[in-house]
């Protein structure tokens, strides 16, 4: 609220604005009944200064407060800046078997969802796949996953294999960290990634339609 009725057109987060702001809050404490002002405050904040769409026609300090008088009170206070983080893009591949199951391969202990299950990428079975599955037969709904350092556009594309061609998959891959998910009685103890049950559910989704 003290970033509307001054009209601070900063992100309030910054230290040094904090400790300005700090500064005016106790300018305007009142010596005499400082808890009631207090509460006073807080009421008008939760109530008629909210966050989001002020209520300033019923506002008691409507007449002084700078960004009702510059227009700015939908304005304010200014959110904090996003990161300018860069944006990767991988595309996932979820091949299904004649039962409908989908091939789930467990990550590297390290790196990116070290140690879960997940979806294999199709770059790096692009030549397994070329043998077992030429084009997709389905596309689902691209997903956008944030990182604290990138942000992940996952592509999801989906393969059908036959009885032998599951079969080949699982044998060429290291069975051990390979496992045919069933999407309807999916195991409990599976560690996925949040992007892959994400993904599986909106599979699961589609599927049921
Ligand atoms: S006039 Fe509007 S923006 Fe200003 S303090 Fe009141 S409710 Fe908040």
């Amino acid at each position: 609220m003290l970033a509307r009725y001054h009209a601070i057109e900063h992100w309030t987060g910054d230290t040094k604005l904090q400790q300005q702001l700090w500064a005016l809050a106790q300018y305007h404490t009142p010596d005499k009944r400082a808890g009631d002002y207090t509460q006073a405050i807080m009421d008008l904040g939760a109530t008629i200064c909210r966050r989001r769409k002020p209520s300033c026609l019923l506002c008691p300090i409507e007449e002084n407060c700078q960004a009702a008088a510059k227009g700015l009170t939908e304005k304010l206070p200014i959110a904090k800046p996003k990161k300018n983080i860069p944006l990767k893009q991988v595309t996932l591949t979820l091949i299904r078997n004649s039962k409908g199951e989908i091939f789930l391969q467990k990550r590297p202990p390290s790196g990116v969802w070290g140690g879960l299950w997940s979806l294999p990428e199709k770059q790096s079975i692009a030549s397994e796949l070329a043998d077992l599955a030429k084009q997709p037969c389905d596309t689902l709904e691209t997903i956008l996953h944030t990182f604290s350092h990138f942000r992940l556009e996952i592509t999801p594309e989906v393969y059908q294999l036959d009885t032998t061609k599951a079969q080949t998959l699982f044998a060429v891959m290291e069975a051990s960290e390979s496992v045919w998910y069933n999407i309807n009685q999916p195991a409990q103890t599976l560690g996925l990634a949040a992007p892959i049950k994400k993904l599986l559910q909106q599979y699961a989704n589609t599927v049921h339609l």
